[in-house]
């Protein structure tokens, strides 16, 4: 893409009432709109990254036997009155709304009753499960407070995973299974070594409930992270405790010792549930067993957020000049920055470079602006992405014997290390 078409505009200030660095940096560098608290538009840069991050997702789920479906956000009041989570003092978050004659509806907090309900369908026999289905869809909570920026939305988009199963037995295989996937997405996004697997409260049908929980300052939650495993270079899931149910049975339940917890500040990226058969039973999602017996379906529910996600790289990886992305979520790979001389020279080569590297499926951001030097180092700093190729009269000349097309300098975002490079080399 050429920046001379990005028609966004980076900026010193974020607006006055945003108070969480990720949205601050955000919205400075132009991937995402403040249209009101908890509520963000996502721009050309945001939304690149975003479905960056959708797309390691839906890989990863797909890996492990998902099938991506897309359910609405408008929800019939009936089904969930079915389940007891329509009443506002059963769940306080709902955004309703009527329809012209009155009826009621709401606006999805989640979806495990429109999709019990739709299975119903699909669902008849032992033959028909096991099955996993997903989407990524944006969710309505009305959150009592908003003040963490893109990881806390009233209205965000969630990966949502419900798996069906026979039996417990099967269940828990899947969740087994999923436990590994997320543990993957994490880090293929770069913030596996900081995630932890934390044992949470887990409902009606199972004594705990795993919570993802990354490590930042900016997180709401508390948790004791268990730094054993690490110690005993085991490399199996990293593990810790919610701090809402630390006490001397979980620590049982996990044959560790309150000694070697350490209490941090996290934010819940993901979260897996078994839900037993609450949903199933109250909707009536039975199958037939091989007897012919009338069984409620096994379920379970699989949770991510990837706008979250996005706020918790930022708040992880920024510095003081603006945002540093992972190569594997960055809008773009390279951020080719010409500065144009007079007679032309530069603007030639690097249109031709340019087009080279997009040509080769590299994704290429090209600083193509008439802007001072000083202006576009500073935006491409602000807006991160991974490598800098900057190109100039003074970079042209470089390794420049004749017949040769010159150089361009190399800038690692992460790590500021520069290098000049041939252009042949590229
Ligand atoms: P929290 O305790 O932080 O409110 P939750 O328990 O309500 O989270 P779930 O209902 O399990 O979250 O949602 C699944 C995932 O969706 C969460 O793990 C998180 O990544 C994401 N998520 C939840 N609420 C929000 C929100 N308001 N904005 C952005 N992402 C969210
Ligand atoms: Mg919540």
């Amino acid at each position: 893409m050429k920046q001379s078409q990005l028609f966004t505009k980076t900026r010193h200030e974020a607006p006055k009432d945003e108070v969480a660095k990720n949205a601050q940096l955000l919205i400075r560098a132009g991937y995402v709109n403040k249209e009101m608290a908890g509520v963000y538009d996502f721009l050309p840069l945001g939304l690149r990254t975003l479905n960056k991050i959708v797309g390691i997702i839906r890989e990863e789920m797909n890996a492990i036997g998902g099938v991506e479906l897309s359910l609405t956000a408008l929800q019939d009041k009936k089904i969930w009155e079915a389940t007891d989570r329509w009443d506002d003092k059963k769940v306080d978050i709902w955004f309703k709304t009527k329809l012209q004659n009155g009826t009621d509806l709401g606006l999805a907090i989640t979806h495990e009753e429109p999709l019990t309900q739709l299975m119903k369908d699909h669902i008849r026999s032992f033959r028909d499960l096991p099955r996993a289905v997903y989407q990524f869809q944006t969710k309505f909570r009305n959150e009592v407070r908003a003040k963490s920026g893109i990881m806390r939305g009233r209205e965000f988009l969630m990966k949502d995973l419900y798996a069906f199963s026979r039996d417990v037995a099967e269940r828990d295989a899947f969740y087994e299974k999923a436990q590994q996937a997320y543990v993957n997405v994490f880090n293929r996004l770069g913030i596996g070594d900081k995630t932890y697997m934390t044992f949470a409260s887990g409902g009606l049908f199972s004594k705990y409930s795993h919570e993802f929980q990354t490590l930042t300052e900016a997180g709401e939650d508390t948790i004791y992270v268990y730094e054993g495993a690490e110690k005993n270079g085991q490399g199996q899931i990293k593990i810790a405790v919610n701090k809402e149910v630390l006490n001397d049975e979980v620590l049982t339940d996990l044959g560790i010792k309150r000694a070697d917890l350490v209490e941090k500040k996290a934010v819940e990226v993901g979260n897996i549930f078994k839900l037993g058969t609450r949903f199933s039973e109250a909707l009536g999602l039975v199958y037939q067993d091989e007897k012919g017996k009338s069984i409620p379906v096994e379920m379970s529910s699989y949770g991510m957020g990837p706008g979250r996600l996005m706020g918790t790289i930022v708040e992880l990886m920024a510095d003081e000049k603006g945002l540093v992305w992972p190569e594997a979520v960055a809008p773009f790979a390279v951020h080719l920055v010409a500065l144009f001389d007079k007679n032309g020279k530069v603007s030639e080569a690097a249109d031709v470079l340019y087009e080279k590297l997009t040509a080769r499926g590299i994704e290429v951001l090209y600083d193509d602006r008439d802007a001072t030097a000083g202006e576009k180092f500073s935006d491409s700093d602000l807006i991160g992405i991974p490598l800098r190729y900057v190109i100039s009269e003074k970079t042209l000349a470089k390794n420049g014997s004749e017949g040769d097309a010159g150089s361009v300098e190399v800038k690692n975002r992460a790590t500021g290390k520069v290098e000049i490079r041939p252009i042949s080399s590229l």
